[in-house]
């Protein structure tokens, strides 16, 4: 065997351990290496395979090859049609999830991960259009090779937009397709809880030890780190930590690095050194899409001028756009009649009404609801297993989410549970409860109005 061939096939080894199958398949598995004067050449089979292993893959090759000994050699790529015969047989597969083992493998599974991702929070689940298209190329990049993209990215928009969605869907894609690396997703609140109660207890080191011993780290929701110069402190040390390791950081944020005003200079300065990209709202067109999108999958069938109706009224915030289309969606199924335009703008008064304007504050909504059920704050906010407590408090969770822009951490404490996973059981639960039974549909009807009313 000549020698680039050897190194290219203990390269390819590593390389295989790396990037998916489908990246694999469609960019590595063909690629076959050319007898050359001691420079390494490869053959790829199309113009295409060549840029994509140029545009995105050629730092990952040049490391997996300075790895066997040969990142002094020269690499060059070259396009040949006529399939090669030295064509590299296909590597075994990867150890499959299921099969995987060990500590590091464990980790997915336990809680030390950090908050659970939101199944629907894909990148098949994210349409994407003008306002957001640069954002989203960034998020895949940086999930196709941690590490190798923009490191930090760092995400803003108002809320809404699609922050919290982009961090899932790397943080899905890595796991799927890197299952040995460590994705932590956290929102700074979280990170901050944690801080707090590790300075509490003196558990700082172990503190650290979770937050830097992953592979990619998603933090959602940073301008938390505002209000604590412990947590910048820490973070900042953080950072270093997992950037000097060539870990990948992935950041967002309601403003801009430099909108945050309490924010220290040398964190301001390492946001900088990767990638900062904002979302902006959606067009119609978009809105649209995102509206059709949905309502395809969750099934249910909304007349075409329904749907750019509430486009057309809902036009900032995409959790809006979703909470309308859910309520229509449970009307019809309530009613068995489809809604047209006119039912539409009745159906939606109360979501449509910016009205007074003076939404309550988050401990008035939750008094609200409180009294709406004849519960105590104390009772909905309790451990309390009791029946008619769990349904109040989901329909509360629920109208928290359709109306505010509470993150689902924020929610859960707010009603005193520790786990967000409830909040996002409870929206699940409720949007669906709604189509099936009028008085749940009723109620959030009724409490939404209320809230928007500011009684
Ligand atoms: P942010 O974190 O910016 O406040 P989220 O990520 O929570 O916003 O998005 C709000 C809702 O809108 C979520 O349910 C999310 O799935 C949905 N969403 C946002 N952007 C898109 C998009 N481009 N395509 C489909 N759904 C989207
Ligand atoms: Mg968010």
């Amino acid at each position: 065997m000549d020698d680039t061939e050897s190194l290219w096939t203990a390269a390819a080894q590593l390389l295989r351990a790396q990037v998916s199958d489908a990246v694999w398949l469609s960019t590595f598995n063909d690629v076959a290496v050319v007898p050359a004067n001691g420079a390494m050449v490869l053959a790829v089979p199309s113009s295409a395979a060549r840029e994509r292993l140029e545009g995105r893959y050629l730092p990952m090759v040049h490391d997996a090859l300075a790895e066997v000994g040969g990142g002094h050699i020269e690499l060059r790529l070259e396009v040949r049609t006529a399939p090669s015969e030295r064509t590299l047989e296909p590597l075994p597969a990867r150890p499959s999830t299921t099969e995987r083992s060990g500590p590091r493998a464990e980790a997915h599974n336990v809680d030390r991960t950090g908050e659970v991702l939101n199944q629907a929070y894909t990148f098949e689940n994210f349409v994407v259009g003008t306002s957001n298209r640069f954002a989203h190329a960034a998020a895949l990049g940086v999930a196709e090779t941690p590490a190798r993209a923009y490191n930090p990215l760092f995400i803003y928009s108002v809320p809404g937009l699609g922050k919290t969605h982009l961090l899932h869907a790397i943080g899905h894609y890595v796991r799927q397709n890197y299952p040995l690396q460590m994705v932590r997703y956290v929102t700074a609140e979280t990170f901050l809880n944690d801080y707090i109660d590790a300075v509490r207890t003196g558990t700082t080191p172990n503190l650290r030890k979770r937050y830097r011993e992953v592979d990619v780290l998603l933090i959602d929701d940073i301008q938390v780190i505002e209000r604590s110069e412990g947590l910048q402190e820490e973070f900042f040390h953080t950072f270093n930590s997992l950037h000097g390791a060539n870990k990948q950081i992935v950041i967002s944020s309601d403003r801009t690095p430099d909108a945050m005003q309490t924010l220290e200079d040398r964190l301001r300065g390492r946001f900088r050194w990767g990638l900062i990209t904002d979302i902006q709202p959606p067009d119609i067109e978009t809105r649209i899409a995102i509206l059709r999108n949905k309502s395809e999958r969750d099934n249910t069938l909304i007349a075409p001028e329904v749907l750019e109706f509430i486009a057309t009224h809902v036009t900032s915030n995409i959790r809006e756009l979703e909470g309308a289309l859910i309520r229509i969606a449970a009307y019809q199924s309530l009613n068995r009649v489809p809604v047209t335009v006119p039912l539409a703008e009745r159906v939606l008064a109360d979501l449509l009404n910016q009205g007074s304007g003076r939404m309550l504050t988050p401990a008035a909504m939750l008094e609200l609801i409180a009294g709406y059920f004849g519960f105590t704050v104390e009772a909905l906010t309790s451990k309390s297993r009791q029946r008619p407590l769990v349904s109040a408090r989901q329909v509360g969770m629920y109208v928290f989410r359709e109306l505010t822009d509470l993150s689902y951490p924020a929610i859960a404490r707010l009603f005193g549970k520790q786990d967000h996973t409830t909040v996002i059981h409870a929206v699940d639960k409720i949007s669906r409860l709604m189509r099936e039974r009028q008085q749940v549909y009723d109620q959030v009807t009724e409490l939404s109005a209320r809230i928007k009313s500011g009684r």
